[in-house]
């Protein structure tokens, strides 16, 4: 071998063993790139998976992943309330276990595949009845890389009711004015087409269209009483409950006296409570006046305010009519009577005791009564005086 050759070959294993080590070189910084890049996608990923559980975790609404089979895959804490199970009893379950709705079920599996969310509400089965305001989101491919879906369901029962009881209300409002309202029109056409030639009979109508259109009016401050106590706090002031309602019973003297009905009461020395003074007086109007309207001549009514500890209470009892068992849970209800006739004719309108029980309500007291069929009612408000 030539010396040339060596030396050629020398060089080009020194090239090569450069040539590598740099390509190592740039490899290894690659990696090290790599790796870093690495590193953060993974940190990112980790962090939206906390932000993911901790707004799924503090969500109200109760939250399922489901897989392609309908088993459950996760859940969170609203949902495992929602159905008062552990996650242990459902997660590898059928949903249906939790929720026992078909109807929900199938829901659930029929959106598995879609693309768009969709939203329906179900009434669960069971006693509770409870109704769930639910979407579905359907992913195309979940976790296990299959398709998933996650239910969101939100309990709207609460919400359900309160908009039953709203548009009752309002029909129920539409009604009460409606009746009054007919029958001033047909008095007032009658009058038009010739009754009014006919003094006596033209009197007779006329008294009536006043007595309908002072319903009206009854019906309307009802109304407005009700809407202002459910609609603000109550402004208190301090004051002697005692003498208000010395005060209160004194403007019922001649109603009483009319009726035939005697009026008592057993009042102790100043009772001082902090209450809006004017809803607080509403109270006991509404009250006495339903004591005496509904208590027969002979009767009896009586009115004792009771202080000492936390409470202060305020009795109205009488010997009337009394109220049946069975209308006694309805009677604080807007609008129930147990004797519409009988209601209207004394000019009520319905609304006497739901006033009675919000304003009592809002001023964190409570209202009951005891009634016998017959023999006579007892309506007791407490409040809180104010004092330890
Ligand atoms: P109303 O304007 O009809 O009196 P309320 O809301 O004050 O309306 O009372 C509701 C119903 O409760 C009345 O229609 C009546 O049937 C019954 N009620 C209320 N107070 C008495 C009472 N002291 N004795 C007997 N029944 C009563």
């Amino acid at each position: 071998m030539s010396w040339v050759f060596v030396a050629a070959l020398a060089m080009a294993a020194l090239w090569l063993f450069t040539a590598l080590r740099a390509a190592r070189e740039s490899h290894g910084r690659e990696l090290t790139l790599l790796r870093g890049q690495q590193a953060v996608l993974q940190n990112r990923s980790l962090h939206a998976e906390h932000k993911l559980k901790a707004l799924s975790e503090s969500s109200g609404a109760g939250i399922v992943i489901l897989n392609a089979k309908g088993l459950v895959v996760q859940i969170n804490r609203a949902a495992e309330q929602l159905f008062g199970l552990e996650p242990e009893s459902l997660i590898g379950h059928s949903f249906i276990q939790a929720t026992l709705s078909n109807n929900l079920q199938e829901f659930a599996l029929a959106a598995i595949g879609q693309q768009q969310p969709r939203s329906e509400d179900f009434k669960l089965p069971g006693a509770s009845g409870r109704i769930l305001r639910t979407t579905i989101f359907p992913f195309a491919q979940g976790l296990s890389d299959e398709p998933e879906s996650m239910l969101v369901m939100v309990d709207i029962t609460e919400l359900k009711k309160l908009e039953t009881m709203r548009r009752d209300f309002v029909a129920n409002v539409s009604h009460e004015l409606r009746t009054p309202l007919t029958s001033i029109r047909a008095m007032a056409e009658t009058l038009q087409d010739g009754a009014l030639h006919d003094e006596k009979v033209a009197m007779g109508f006329l008294a009536t269209i006043v007595k309908e259109a002072d319903r009206l009016a009854r019906i309307s401050e009802d109304l407005l009483i009700l809407a202002d106590a459910e609609s603000k706090a109550p402004e208190r002031v301090r004051f002697d409950l005692t003498d208000m309602v010395r005060e209160v019973t004194a403007r019922f003297r001649s109603e009483s006296a009319e009726s035939g009905v005697s009026l008592a009461t057993e009042l102790p020395g100043p009772t001082f409570i902090s209450a809006s003074r004017d809803q607080m007086e509403q109270v006991v109007i509404n009250l006495v006046s339903n004591a005496i309207k509904y208590t027969s001549r002979g009767g009896n009514v009586s009115i004792e305010v009771a202080n000492g500890g936390p409470m202060v209470s305020m009795a109205v009892s009488d010997t009337g009519i009394g109220i049946m068992q069975e209308d006694l849970p309805r009677i604080f209800e807007r609008f129930y009577r147990v004797d519409k006739a009988r209601s209207r004719q004394s000019g009520g309108t319905g609304l006497g005791l739901s006033i009675v029980k919000n304003i009592v309500e809002a001023h964190g007291g409570e209202v009951r009564v005891a009634s016998e069929f017959n023999r006579g009612s007892c309506f007791t408000v407490s409040l809180p005086s104010g004092k330890e």
